[in-house]
């Protein structure tokens, strides 16, 4: 469904002026900030008057849609949805969503974390209550400054038909796409990042190529490789590590607790190095592996077709791509045995992308504010610990970033789930005009 449609514009375009904040990015993120104002509202409390639109790249909302395949799950508690941390009393939750959709008792015998579709119907079913000030297709091109005698005034938000003027923003735009570069010159149909993963597929049609090469070790490579080795029976698949292949993710309770919001405030107070060791050492929880039951699926296909004498998945360890040539029949791509050297050329059709996202240390939309943005000595944004971003030179204005501050606030406060309620709360409640601003 075009949610453009379902709102007049013009009501929108009228007073394009008078937003006290525009949040850019109605993922999961932006919606958990309307929660917040959508359940001050209901119990009269701060920030309820804040008048606040969002801006939304997609016509609707779907949560990951490129990888949202049959068979995977989410890897965080249904108590670590869009309210509940924050407010489990909200009509938001998780358990009302499934109340709603007459769910809950069976959703209580199925024994296993909810379904990456179910997750993002309830994101959809709460992001259809919220949206009365959200802008569907409307992505936000740039963020200029309003300059008065050097001094920053104000923020012009311009998509590309209007131009909102505000004083504040959020910055709810996600991470982006981690393309390594020697495989920039040959992005399209054929050599793509998982974020475009089911698109392509289906470019293909019935016809999927036959040899693959994908590249990486987390979830979204082993969740790729699946997907395609169930889509053709006789494919040949290169699945490139540079580890000795997938590993498990790091399950432990206690390295875990990194997701807690005291973590947060531990990590906060650290100077950059001590993050940036920090950063390493947790990614283990997140990014860096793969879980148990995928790890088992991967391995039996392997060891099954030893059995039938044949190959189709070939787990390449200790490798890192060094070349890559287009050929007359595809891609010439040269691996390098990390720890000898030895190289080996391999040819295939199709080369995806299992790299990951990163957070830039100045998010692209930023970019001409940077006379006015206070940066640490790595050049990254100085964020606060309520998530505002520190500028000099100001008059009044504020720019918050709401899932963009992995190096200050650490891996919980990124990719996942696991404080966006809170986060959300923080920011809301010290945006200007709430009743509790700080
Ligand atoms: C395949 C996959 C599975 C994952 N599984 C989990 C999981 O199980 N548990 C977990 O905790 N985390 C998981 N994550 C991490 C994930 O980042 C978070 O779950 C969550 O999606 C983050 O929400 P977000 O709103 O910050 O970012 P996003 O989900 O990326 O949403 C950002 C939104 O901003 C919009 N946008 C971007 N730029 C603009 C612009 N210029 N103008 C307007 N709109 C814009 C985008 O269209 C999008 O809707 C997963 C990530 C992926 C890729």
């Amino acid at each position: 469904m075009d949610h453009t449609y379902l709102h007049d514009r013009d009501s929108f375009c009228d007073n394009k002026s008078n937003y006290d904040v525009v949040n850019v990015g109605f993922g999961p993120a932006g919606i958990a900030l309307a929660c917040v104002q959508e359940d001050a509202k209901e119990n009269n409390s701060s920030p309820q008057d804040i008048k606040m639109l969002h801006l939304e790249k997609s016509d609707d909302t779907v949560w990951h849609g490129e990888l949202l395949l049959s068979g995977t799950d989410i890897n965080h508690s249904v108590f670590r949805d869009l309210v509940t941390p924050r407010n489990p009393r909200s009509r938001f939750s998780f358990a009302m969503y499934l109340k709603d959709k007459n769910r809950m008792f069976d959703f209580g015998l199925l024994s296993r974390p909810a379904s990456r579709h179910e997750w993002s119907d309830y994101i959809r079913w709460v992001s259809s209550q919220v949206d009365k000030n959200t802008l569907f297709s409307t992505p936000a091109k740039e963020i200029l400054p309003v300059v008065e005698g050097g001094e920053l005034h104000g923020l012009k938000v311009v998509t590309e038909h209007d131009t909102y003027l505000t004083k504040n923003i959020v910055l709810s735009s996600g991470s982006q796409p981690h393309i390594p570069d020697k495989f920039l010159p040959y992005l399209g149909e054929r050599v793509f990042h998982t974020s475009h993963f089911l698109s392509c597929l289906k470019r293909f049609g019935e016809a999927l190529p036959a040899r693959w090469l994908v590249l990486g070790s987390g979830q979204s490579a082993s969740e790729s490789v699946i997907e395609l080795l169930k889509r053709r029976e006789d494919i040949t698949l290169h699945s490139v590590h540079r580890s000795p292949g997938f590993r498990l993710t790091q399950l432990g309770h206690f390295p875990n607790r990194v997701f807690s919001p005291e973590h947060v405030d531990y990590f906060h107070q650290l100077d950059n190095v001590s993050r940036r060791k920090f950063l390493e050492w947790s990614n283990a929880t997140n990014y860096a592996g793969i879980d148990p039951d995928e790890s088992q699926t991967l391995f039996s296909f392997v060891y099954e077709d030893r059995i039938c004498g044949r190959e189709r998945l070939l787990i390449r360890p200790y490798s890192e791509v060094v070349d890559v040539r287009q050929s007359d029949n595809g891609y010439k791509i040269t691996l390098a045995d990390i720890f000898s050297g030895k190289e080996e050329i391999i040819e295939v059709d199709v080369i995806v992308l299992a790299t990951g996202y990163q957070q830039a240390r100045i998010p692209a939309l930023l970019t001409q504010l940077q006379p006015w943005l206070a940066q640490d000595q790595d050049g990254g944004l100085l964020i606060e610990r309520n998530y505002r971003v520190a500028l000099r030179e100001t008059k009044g204005v504020n720019i918050y970033v709401n899932g963009l501050s992995e190096r200050s606030h650490g891996i919980s406060d990124s990719q996942s789930f696991s404080l966006m309620a809170l986060r959300a709360e923080k920011i809301m409640k010290s945006l200007p005009g709430s009743r509790e601003e700080n």
